[in-house]
């Protein structure tokens, strides 16, 4: 039952709901793994990651260890630059059924005119949501952790899960996607919870 939040909160209040869902053994592990998030304001996160030439052990391992991360802080995306590691390397699981899916040298090919506007947070920016508007479908080229190629077929959720950490492998966070009003808004939660409130909700 620790497991049980497949859907991200969609606003402050559904945020503040789950956290007082969750359990407190579950909650305990969470804010442990967000202590190994980099969180804004770490120079890493406006850095370009590098493409991964070496699908190796190491490689491996690093793809598990995030994974268990994105799994502990209740995430449904996380990208290496997000734990200080600059390769182009992310993961993510928007189905809690499915396994960790990771995504190596992501290579965007097509996006769709349409696109939706959705509120997105991100475990970097605790206490942050914003709307973000994104194309609705994408189509693209990857490897995965072994360096076999992969075709990326996204729509709805999945698909904004991807564009979402695709950008934090070149530095881009949901601020830079938003209006200038809500931007103002998530700076002013910003500096509260570094203030000291605690984290809020679920992102990637
Ligand atoms: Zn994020």
């Amino acid at each position: 039952m620790a497991h049980e939040d497949p859907i991200p909160p969609r606003t402050p209040e559904e945020a503040e709901a789950l956290n007082d869902r969750i359990d407190p053994e579950t909650r305990a592990r969470r804010d442990a793994a967000l202590k190994l998030v980099r969180q804004y304001g770490d120079p890493v996160l406006r850095s370009r990651a590098l493409e991964v030439e070496q699908f190796d052990e190491r490689l491996a391992d690093e793809v598990r260890r995030m994974g268990r991360l994105m799994h502990d802080a209740l995430g449904i995306g996380l990208a290496a630059t997000q734990v200080g590691v600059m390769n182009r390397v992310l993961v993510y699981r928007v189905d809690p059924e499915a396994p960790v899916a990771a995504v190596v040298n992501p290579v965007l090919e097509w996006a769709s005119e349409e696109r939706e506007p959705l509120e997105e947070g991100c475990l970097s920016l605790p206490g942050v949501l914003v709307e973000v508007e994104r194309p609705v479908r994408e189509r693209g080229r990857a490897r995965d952790e072994r360096g076999e190629e992969q075709l990326i077929e996204a729509s709805g959720l999945e698909a904004r899960v991807l564009q979402h950490e695709m950008d934090h492998l070149d530095g881009v966070l949901i601020l830079d996607r938003t209006s200038r009003d809500q931007r103002k808004q998530a700076m002013r939660a910003l500096r509260e919870a570094s203030a000291g409130s605690p984290p809020l909700g679920v992102g990637a």
